[in-house]
């Protein structure tokens, strides 16, 4: 089976994060997409999160209609370790504990937060552990995958779906629309045309003026926010 970790915040859950994983599933050709909402996320320690208990009901009431959408619990409290904080580089291997043989295992981010992935716990381990899927995002050019990399994987590289069977490399510009980035030990698919201009920053400001949510969020997750008052300001 081909299964992908999608890992965030998920504060709340949104079509753009739904949008992300369905243009994955048909791309890769995944059989699984766990999304794994973060009980404490290292990235955004400054920032207050719902409960994860909340946001974790977000995602099973999201991904709910979706057969090969399915909520994880692989970063809730009873699986984080003491000080609060998961990093993707460990979750990986543990989840990676679970699969069989033959399964193949990819990590599923936006272009924004694989922006900040040289900071990341282990970047080097966790990008040669599983295959990132990187889609693309307003604001956001997926030409900046190669530089945002550790120094260290940055060097002798090829571009494009030929470069995986050692063949030419593509141009930096066909690199921006999509395609593979393939170094010694890791391969990394680019994936343009997710376009959705939501974020759950702007679905928060909406809930907390009493704004409708409905063209931001699905409608079992527009109807929890609205009773239990999430994002709602003291
Ligand atoms: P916030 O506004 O609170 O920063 P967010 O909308 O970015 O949140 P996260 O839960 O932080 O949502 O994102 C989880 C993952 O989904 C990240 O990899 C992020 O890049 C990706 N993602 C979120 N929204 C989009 C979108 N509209 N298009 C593409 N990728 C997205």
């Amino acid at each position: 089976m081909n299964v992908a970790l999608f890992g965030g915040t998920f504060d709340p859950v949104h079509l753009g994060h739904l949008a992300v994983a369905r243009a994955a599933a048909e791309r890769l050709a995944l059989d699984r997409v766990y999304f794994l909402p973060a009980h404490l996320p290292p990235h955004k320690p400054a920032q207050p999160v719902a409960a994860f208990g909340h946001r974790y009901a977000m995602v099973a009431l999201a991904t709910a209609g979706e057969r090969s959408f399915v909520p994880s619990l692989l970063e809730s409290p009873e699986h984080s370790p003491a000080h609060g904080a998961n990093y993707s580089v460990d979750t990986v291997r543990r989840f990676q504990r679970t699969l069989r043989k033959s399964d193949r295992a990819f990590f599923l981010i936006g272009i924004d937060a694989f922006l900040e992935i040289a900071h990341w716990r282990r970047p080097e381990t966790l990008l040669r552990a599983v295959e990132f899927i990187i889609v693309s995002r307003p604001g956001y050019s997926l030409a900046a995958v190669e530089a945002a990399l550790p120094a260290s994987l940055r060097r002798s590289h090829a571009y494009g779906p030929a470069a995986a069977e050692g063949g030419a490399a593509s141009t930096p510009s066909e690199h921006g629309a999509g395609g593979q980035l393939v170094l010694p030990g890791l391969k990394l698919h680019l994936l343009g045309g997710v376009a959705e201009k939501v974020s759950a920053t702007q679905i928060r400001s909406a809930a907390a003026h009493g704004r409708p949510l409905d063209k931001f969020v699905g409608p079992a997750v527009a109807d929890y926010i609205r009773k239990q008052g999430l994002y709602r300001e003291p």
